[in-house]
């Protein structure tokens, strides 16, 4: 394989610890690149190699195969992808930047807008992949522009109406998402502290952080809450291998420490069936799956 000669490809490295899961087997080829010009140049390498691509953020929102991926997988890590910058009352950011480290900036500011978000272990750029948010907002509602790469390398920015933001859905899965412009509010710095807070309560109070996990496995059907219709299944505390469905949130898969990829999948199945035969409903997942 020839890989462009500055880029770094390490070949079957491990992503289980690079994903929030900690499942999953390696990559055939994995790399960071540090500017544009790195990354454009193993996308044109990649192609030549007919070798699909996988981007990577925080692994907040992954099950990845024990068998690992074929291809390259890329994650944006350096510098170049994490910088952060105030434009008045907008935040330019990289897509590797966290959501953490964007609220924390925004709070500093006396900007509001972000709080929302705070417990969301992702990146800028895999929340704007999923538009990851809550049930009153998401992340695409603050978006001015998104500036990406295709697949042949080249560089857009689109604007908001360019994207169609849905829930737990973007119109950004064509491209590799470098940064964004997202557009927030004056606010008090005390109103944004309390605002924050009330928002991580919430989630200290409903989630089950207990255990390595992915966040929620499926989506909420239309007008109902996907962990309802499991627990009404009775299936808190089911359990595959290592992998158990959480007691206090039924929509959480938990890894008692060495599940695999094959046990939570046999538990997404289950819920499938037992909710489908309860309720007539299909319920999509939420989280992405890479075999
Ligand atoms: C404890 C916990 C709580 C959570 N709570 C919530 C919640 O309340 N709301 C919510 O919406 N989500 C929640 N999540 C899920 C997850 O954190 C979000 O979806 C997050 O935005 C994913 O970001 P990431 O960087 O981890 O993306 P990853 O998991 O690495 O990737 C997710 C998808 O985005 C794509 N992607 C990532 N970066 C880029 C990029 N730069 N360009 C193009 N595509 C990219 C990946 O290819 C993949 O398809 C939670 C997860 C956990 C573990």
């Amino acid at each position: 394989m020839n890989w462009p000669r500055d880029c770094k490809v390490k070949l079957r490295h491990p992503l289980k610890d690079k994903t929030t899961f900690k499942i999953g087997g390696r990559a055939q080829f994995f790399s960071e690149p540090k500017d544009l010009a790195q990354l454009k140049c193993l996308l044109g390498a990649a192609k030549r190699n007919k070798l699909p691509v996988f981007i990577l953020g925080a692994g907040s929102n992954l099950l990845i195969s024990d068998r690992g991926v074929k291809g390259l997988v890329i994650k944006l890590n350096s510098a170049y992808f994490k910088r952060m910058a105030l434009k008045g009352n907008c935040i330019e950011a990289g897509s590797a930047v966290r959501l953490s480290q964007l609220i924390f900036l925004a709070q500093s500011k006396s900007l509001r807008g972000l709080e929302f978000l705070v417990g969301i272990p992702g990146t800028l750029g895999g929340a704007l992949a999923m538009n990851a948010g809550c049930r009153e907002s998401a992340i695409g509602d603050l978006v001015k522009e998104v500036s990406v790469m295709d697949y042949k390398g080249r560089i857009k920015i689109l604007s908001r109406k360019d994207i169609k933001f849905s829930y737990r859905k973007s119109g950004l899965g064509k491209y590799i998402i470098l940064s964004a412009l997202l557009r927030l509010k004056k606010g008090e710095r005390a109103q944004i502290k309390k605002n924050i807070n009330s928002y991580l309560g919430f989630r200290r109070r409903t989630q089950d952080l207990s255990l390595a996990n992915a966040g929620c496995i499926f989506k909420n059907p239309p007008q109902r809450y996907a962990g309802k219709l499991i627990d009404l299944c009775g299936l808190k505390g089911r359990k595959i291998g290592d992998a158990f469905i959480s007691e206090r949130h039924a929509n959480f898969i938990l890894n008692r420490g060495k599940a695999s990829a094959k046990d939570v999948l046999g538990l997404m199945r289950l819920i499938n069936k037992k909710v489908k035969d309860k309720f007539k409903i299909n319920l999509q997942p939420e989280i992405k799956l890479w075999r």
